[in-house]
């Protein structure tokens, strides 16, 4: 089986049924004929540029050294952050591109909310050469597993923007991607809308994984880091599953209010 065959069953298998086909076909042809006629312009700087980014926006990230456990922003290199030191998270490393920060929150916007599927695999590629460059110690996982989406949410978008992102990282690592094995057991709040203090209890519980063989080492992929509670309750639920080891990689990074 294709791998364009095998996502488009997982999407079949785990989205609600099709929108009436004259919707479907004019929102694949509105994809299709994005995909083919680029404005030919960068999302963040609008100089002219064939990628999704120009080159110099590619490079320019905030240049700063972060935390190797959980990718916050350090004022220094260390072994560690703060908060780190007072409770390790049960994901063993995290890696973010850059900043959730202008301007780089606007690539998240438009690919949670401006039905930009493809810019958030062209992203997820971006994420892969990052994690190459600066993660080289990181093993290859056995499966490279997105942060799923619950199904009213995922229903209401028609994609879930971190299963594209993983998608990217994916095929630029030639890692394997499995899009079923972390499930979401019912759409809470989104944790963007909540204050931080509401976050981690929103996400208690909320993922199911498949069980798994033991010793499996995964890479969790989702677009934002904030609070970390979202990764913390789905590195927790693959590690009960039966992983060994379980990293994440993100898009971008919420700095903590003042570098630590
Ligand atoms: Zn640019
Ligand atoms: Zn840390």
């Amino acid at each position: 089986m294709g791998e364009a065959e095998h996502y488009s069953d997982m999407y079949a298998r785990l989205l609600p049924p099709p929108r009436p086909p004259s919707s479907r076909l004019r929102a694949r042809l509105a994809r299709l004929a994005a995909a083919l006629l680029p404005d030919g312009r960068c999302r963040l700087c609008a100089l002219p540029s064939r990628a999704p980014l120009c080159s110099a926006c590619q490079c320019e990230r905030p240049a700063r050294w972060r935390c190797p456990r959980c990718a916050q922003p350090l004022l220094v290199p260390a072994a560690g952050c703060g908060s780190c030191a007072l409770r390790l998270p049960a994901f063993a490393g995290a890696l973010a591109w850059s900043d959730y920060a202008p301007p780089w929150d606007r690539l998240v916007a438009q690919i949670k909310f401006g039905d930009d599927p493809a810019l958030a695999r062209w992203l997820g590629r971006l994420l892969g050469q990052c994690l190459r460059a600066e993660r080289p110690g990181w093993a290859p996982p056995r499966w490279v597993v997105p942060v799923p989406l619950g199904p009213g949410r995922l229903r209401g978008r028609g994609y879930n923007q971190a299963w594209e992102l993983a998608r990217g990282l994916a095929r630029e690592l030639d890692w394997p991607c499995d899009c079923g094995l972390l499930q979401r057991r019912r759409d809470g709040p989104a944790q963007s809308t909540l204050p931080l203090a509401r976050r981690a209890a929103n996400m208690r519980g909320a993922f199911l994984a498949r069980p798994l063989a033991r010793g499996a080492r995964l890479l969790l992929v989702d677009d934002v880091m904030t609070s970390g509670n979202t990764a913390e309750q789905a590195a927790r639920a693959l590690l009960r599953a039966g992983a060994a080891d379980v990293r994440v990689a993100v898009l971008l990074r919420t700095p903590a209010a003042a570098p630590r």
